[in-house]
């Protein structure tokens, strides 16, 4: 071995040893991070998430029979394009 490779392997040690001290860095911030976000979060059952909101929404869109009974949830209903049979308003 010659000093040129013995540089180049303490080159290349040293590099593996920096790259895995900054991923092991990396990984306990982002612990420390998120275990301080659980700890700020009250505690309790959470409210719905903003994408299963929006899901029960289309969900209700797509199974009414017209916009307006989307929007009352069935109390009222377009009287000129609603499919529906027994309207009551
Ligand atoms: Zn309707």
């Amino acid at each position: 071995m010659t000093l040129a490779d013995a540089y180049a392997l303490a080159l290349l040690a040293g590099t593996l040893g920096v790259a895995i001290g900054w991923c092991i860095g990396r990984y306990n911030r982002r612990t420390d991070a998120s275990r301080a976000e659980r700890a700020a979060r009250p505690p309790g059952p959470h409210p719905v998430a903003v994408a299963d909101e929006l899901a029960l929404a289309l969900h209700t869109l797509a199974t009414s029979c017209c916009l307006t009974a989307a929007v009352t949830a069935g109390a009222e209903h377009d009287t000129t394009t609603c499919t529906r049979k027994d309207q009551t308003l």
